[in-house]
């Protein structure tokens, strides 16, 4: 049984000094005290909100070399991110899988000159890329992903089987290339499980969330609990600040005056529920520039289509959302590809919003600031008592990459060796993942463990990977009682969730530790339900459900655009598990390479 979250708040109090405090519970933060936890270090992990809850659920969900990086000479940001997407392809089959991607192409030769000119350190816009320019950049990328890749090389469509294969793109179109990247399912769940594997990995690691630092004395770092107010301080030999779009703002509060390291922009998305968009889309997402040469995305995901996004320069990243003109933004893109199919606003099911961390830049163009990462120690005289190293930049991709530099950089000031290196750890439910050959086996295994129909047990290799075993276990043998709001989810499954995976408030199950809000699953009776499953798992009265349900409709209304009526129209429609267009598993479209 996990340890709960009063005892391990307790036993950081008590123990009051660890080697290394990483602030920031978001893929950088939580990849920086997965490296170090497993090189031994004493370290602990905070974050004021829930794991995952900042920038790193907001992504594209790409998992991506980044082909529009090249424009800008940022060559060897791409390599690492290849060959990052490759090991996450291998380490973490069960959330990361091959996306076949499409650029439709309007005319041969545009883009040279402007990609040649941005290079050479031009501030121009990208506008329209030709054939002839995509041609190249694919090329290099191919090459720079290895045969190793376990994808496809890319190949070129003319306009006539362009057409054929995707007869509702716009009927200008001279033809489309197609390249192989990857996307992740469920990228919060990822974030978890590193956890989880860190806190196995090492005794001594901790990570709690709803703990945020507010500021330093003497003693050492001050946390406060943000669901019981309470504070402590923890004394700490180096500080690593990974609050992403935050860092500048963590930094004042640690050492006063501190330099402006981060130049955040606020990037949305709409998911979608319009059936003719998804058939039009296929299985490939469409990667394409819109009229003002900004690089939008647009692709089936878990049974809905997930379409963005926008940059757009911020000065804080407290409370952004999917503004009203942004939803029209994107809407309008997608006009300019697929402009026959209407999208009514009932159709718009869920938007999310959040803020890239990026290095503070003059250039005009947010699409333009790079997206590499660097570790840069604050400097002595304007620190604090002890060290403080900033985490700055980066992708969701570059993850594990950014987070041993980072580790190196702390285990060399600790004076201490590296022990292990990550490249080829499995991630969670990544570990003895089955290959091709093994999967009906093992899930007819899981299905006999479980009670539940094979396609379920299908369903749960998808959601939590070889990790659907532990949760197996858990039912002693017999089998679990389905949700009534959601027949998709079993009783013991969520009590199972709440147990181990430490979701402290019901908007921490639902948003990030489940998928039900994104792909319009959730109901109001759902709410309800869910509630009760978690009141009790976690001994709340009546008077905290009912406030964790109304913070919940809150959360989902102000930054989601979900509002309760729109919910309890789904109690009334026929059944949620028809709001989706494709059921059951998200399948890769391409075989992965599988672990053995
Ligand atoms: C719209 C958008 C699309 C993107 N698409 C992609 C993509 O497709 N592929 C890709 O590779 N990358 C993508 N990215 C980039 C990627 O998501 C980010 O680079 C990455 O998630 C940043 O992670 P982080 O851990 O540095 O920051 P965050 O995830 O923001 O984490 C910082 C955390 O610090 C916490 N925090 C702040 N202050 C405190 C405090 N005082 N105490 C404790 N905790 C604190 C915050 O609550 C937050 O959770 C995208 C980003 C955005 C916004």
């Amino acid at each position: 049984m996990a340890q709960d979250r009063a005892e391990r708040i307790d036993a950081l109090r008590r123990k009051g000094r660890v080697q290394v405090l990483v602030i920031g519970g978001g893929i950088n933060g939580i990849s920086t005290f997965r490296e170090l936890a497993l090189n031994g270090v004493d370290v602990v992990l905070v974050e004021r909100g829930d794991f995952m809850s900042g920038a790193s659920s907001a992504p594209s969900r790409m998992i991506h070399g980044g082909l529009r990086y090249m424009e800008n000479g940022e060559f060897a940001l791409v390599r690492e991110s290849l060959r990052e997407r490759n090991l996450l392809l291998a380490n973490a089959p069960h959330l990361v899988s091959p996306l076949p991607t499409l650029i439709p192409v309007v005319d041969r030769f545009s883009g040279l000159v402007g990609a040649v000119r941005r290079f050479l350190g031009g501030k121009e816009t990208a506008g329209a890329r030709g054939a002839l320019i995509i041609k190249l950049g694919l090329c290099l990328y191919d090459l720079y992903a290895g045969r190793a890749s376990g994808v496809p090389r890319h190949s070129f469509f003319g306009g006539r089987e362009t057409r054929r294969r995707w007869p509702a793109l716009r009927s200008d179109i001279v033809g489309s290339a197609l390249y192989y990247d990857a996307r992740i399912s469920h990228p919060e769940r990822l974030g978890v499980e590193l956890i989880l594997n860190s806190e196995q990995g090492s005794p001594k690691a901790l990570a709690l969330n709803h703990l945020g630092l507010v500021g330093l004395e003497p003693g050492g770092a001050v946390l406060e609990d943000s669901l019981t107010g309470e504070r402590f301080t923890l004394d700490a030999e180096i500080i690593v600040n990974a609050t992403g779009a935050w860092i500048d703002l963590t930094n004042q509060e640690l050492a006063g005056k501190a330099p402006r390291l981060i130049g955040g922009t606020k990037g949305s998305h709409l998911v979608i529920a319009n059936r003719k968009l998804y058939e039009a889309i296929g299985e490939t997402m469409i990667y394409f520039a819109n009229r003002e040469g900004r690089v939008c995305i647009l692709f089936r995901h878990l049974g809905q289509v997930l379409a963005g996004s926008t940059d757009i320069s911020v000065e804080t990243p407290d409370g952004v959302r999917c503004e009203p003109d942004e939803a029209a933004y994107i809407l309008a893109s997608i006009a300019e590809v697929f402009p026959d199919i209407p999208i009514a606003p009932d159709e718009l099911i869920y938007r999310f919003s959040g803020v890239r961390p990026l290095p503070r830049s003059d250039h005009s163009l947010t699409a333009s600031i790079s997206r590499d990462h660097s570790c840069e120690w604050l400097d002595p005289a304007a620190s604090a008592a002890q060290p403080v190293l900033n985490l700055v930049g980066g992708k969701w991709t570059t993850f594990r990459a950014f987070g041993a530099a980072a580790a190196d950089m702390v285990l060399t000031k600790l004076g201490l060796p590296r022990r292990m290196a990550t490249e080829h750890s499995a991630i969670g439910g990544g570990r003895d993942y089955p290959a091709s050959e093994r999967r009906q086996a093992w899930i007819e295994g899981l299905a006999e463990a479980t009670g539940r129909a094979r396609e379920t047990a299908e369903r749960l290799l998808a959601r939590y990977g070889t990790r659907a075993v532990e949760y197996a276990h858990t039912l002693a043998g017999g089998g679990d009682e389905a949700l009534l709001s959601l027949p998709a989810y079993g009783r013991g499954e969520i009590a199972w969730i709440i147990e181990e995976e430490h979701p402290e408030t019901l908007a921490d199950l639902v948003l990030r530790r489940l998928t039900i809000a994104f792909t319009g699953e959730l109901s109001h009776a759902a709410v309800l339900e869910l509630s009760k499953v978690m009141a009790a798992a976690r001994n709340w009265d009546e008077r905290r459900r009912a406030a964790e349900c109304a913070a919940l409709f809150a959360e989902l209304n102000t930054n989601h655009g979900v509002s309760e009526a729109m919910l309890r129209r789904r109690d009334t429609d026929q059944g949620n598990s028809d709001v989706r267009f494709e059921e059951g598993p998200h399948e890769p479209a391409v075989p992965q390479r599988q672990m053995s």
